[in-house]
């Protein structure tokens, strides 16, 4: 990541804006909000492989984790959207270590992204590296480029689930219910 053009970026995007250039609160904002962004976007120099911690199991039964917080970030209008994940898998011979899953999904959400393609790479990385026999994910999140600005929807939630494996098709139907299941959250946020 280049720290020195998302500063020049962020002067820029001051000077549009039209903000006072004399203000006091501004002068070190070029340099914290590049900070920032190398913090939040750490994704991209990050390798989700290193994540992968596998043991042996002989469970064939579903795994979950559920009501993993997490915040991204909207790859159109670079607002924040955060909310819970819940991720499934079907073992098959392997068990992921628990807190690697939600390792796995920070790696993903700490870029610029849509949730619908948020929500398919992490179920595509886990049902591609653990030869597990499905994968599920399930995102229940609010965007702030849906509040501060447009529908200004404040408590509209977007969900998205991306099915893969056994959790697919006819025959899967009761898997999904299972997993889908696991995913209401009453409380909110
Ligand atoms: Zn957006």
């Amino acid at each position: 990541m280049n720290k020195e053009k998302i500063r020049e970026a962020v002067t820029q995007l001051l000077d549009g804006i039209g903000h006072p250039k004399d203000d006091p609160n501004i002068t070190e904002t070029p340099d914290r909000v590049a900070k920032m962004f190398i913090d939040i976007m750490n994704g991209y120099n990050e390798d989700p492989s290193k994540h992968l911690k596998l043991f042996p199991s002989d469970n064939k039964e579903m795994v979950i984790v559920r009501n993993v917080p997490f915040y991204s970030y909207c790859a159109h209008h670079l607002q924040p959207f955060y909310g819970k994940l819940t991720i499934g898998y079907i073992p098959d011979g392997k068990v992921l270590g628990l807190s690697k899953l939600v390792r796995i999904s920070r790696v993903f959400a700490k870029r610029l992204q849509l949730q619908e393609d948020l929500t398919k790479q992490i179920a595509e990385f886990i049902f591609k590296n653990l030869n597990c026999r499905g994968a599920a994910v399930n995102i229940k999140s609010q965007h702030m480029c849906m509040v501060v600005r447009g529908v200004r929807s404040y408590g509209a939630e977007t969900v998205t689930t991306k099915f893969m494996g056994i959790f697919e098709g006819d025959q899967g139907r009761e898997l999904r219910d299972q997993f889908l299941s696991n995913t209401s959250d009453k409380e909110g946020y």
